[in-house]
């Protein structure tokens, strides 16, 4: 039996550093949503071994692959002596923001739990996700939710109007741990307002939602790299109804009433060599964000 897999991306729609924990990591709170942009998985049973195969952007096959490094943390965590033949067709921009490779992760231990008969619930899931990414616990619940801690602490949130988002990612990726690493706490920026952002998504109100969009690693990813914030005023220019850079960037991402909107907003932003993508904000209600068949 071979299972197939969406894995969505994400954006973030607050994103708040608290501080930088003893372990290095900094803690943070932030409203995450997944979005409808997804890479495609196939998973097919095999006598022993893991294989992965990679279709597009020149991500690596083996055992630095998200994908690979899930399916063996699940494989060792359950002494399980099946083997996978693994495809993983990618749509998502890599290194962008978008918890890409966290999506893919998530995917992988949905459809592997399910193909090995290994019985793991949801929490156990998230768990285990939480040794190999922060976000993949939130890859793995979907929809809206509240992150803590490092983003491994998820809370499900009401479900976000089914916005319109245009994404556009510059030509260079940002890495998290240089973005993280150049933030520094005694610059004043912003703080977002988490309850106000709950309050507007319980309300379906698409303009509070726009006017609550903060993220607190977007001045110093602006530092790093000036375009970002052009490329936010562009999409304002086009007609987005809010904007901001989504985790720690470089994909900056705008908000629409509907779909239709979206790609008008597309048609008339103003493109250099920005990689343009229109998608809608998802929730797909009690049905399961990573769906397999
Ligand atoms: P986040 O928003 O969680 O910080 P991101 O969107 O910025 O993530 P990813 O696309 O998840 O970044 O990729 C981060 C790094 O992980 C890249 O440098 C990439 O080489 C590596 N990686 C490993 N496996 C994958 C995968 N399956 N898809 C994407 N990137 C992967």
């Amino acid at each position: 039996m071979s299972i197939k897999a969406r894995a969505r991306a994400k954006i973030n729609l607050t994103l708040e550093v608290l501080g930088k924990r003893p372990d290095g990591y900094h803690e943070v709170e932030m409203v995450m949503q997944s979005i409808e942009l997804h890479d495609y998985l196939e998973f097919s049973p095999t006598p022993g071994k893991i294989t992965l195969t990679v279709e597009g952007d020149g991500l690596p096959a083996g055992a630095q692959n998200l994908v690979y490094r899930a399916a063996d943390l699940l494989r060792g965590h359950r002494g399980i002596r099946q083997g996978a033949s693994i495809h993983l067709k990618k749509y998502i921009p890599v290194a962008a923001g978008l918890a890409g490779g966290s999506a893919d992760a998530a995917a992988t231990l949905i459809a592997l739990n399910k193909m090995w008969g290994t019985g793991l619930s949801l929490l156990d899931l998230m768990k285990l996700g939480e040794r190999l990414g922060s976000d993949i616990p939130f890859c793995l619940l979907g929809g809206t939710a509240l992150a803590r801690g490092r983003g491994e602490r998820v809370e499900r949130l009401p479900a976000c109007p089914g916005l319109g988002v245009v994404l556009v990612k510059p030509p260079f990726g940002l890495s998290t741990a240089h973005v993280y690493q150049s933030y520094k706490r005694e610059v004043s920026v912003d703080k977002p307002d988490h309850r106000g952002m709950i309050n507007a998504i319980e309300k379906n109100d698409a303009r509070a939602i726009c006017s609550h969009l903060v993220n607190m690693l977007e001045p110093v990813a602006i530092q790093l790299q000036p375009a970002i914030s052009v490329i936010k005023a562009k999409l304002l220019q086009a007609g987005a109804l809010g904007v901001l850079m989504s985790g720690s960037g470089p994909t900056v991402f705008g908000l629409t009433p509907d779909l239709d909107t979206a790609h008008a907003v597309a048609a008339r932003y103003n493109r250099r060599d920005e990689q343009v993508i229109v998608t809608n904000i998802l929730n797909t209600g009690n049905k399961a964000y990573i769906s397999c068949d």
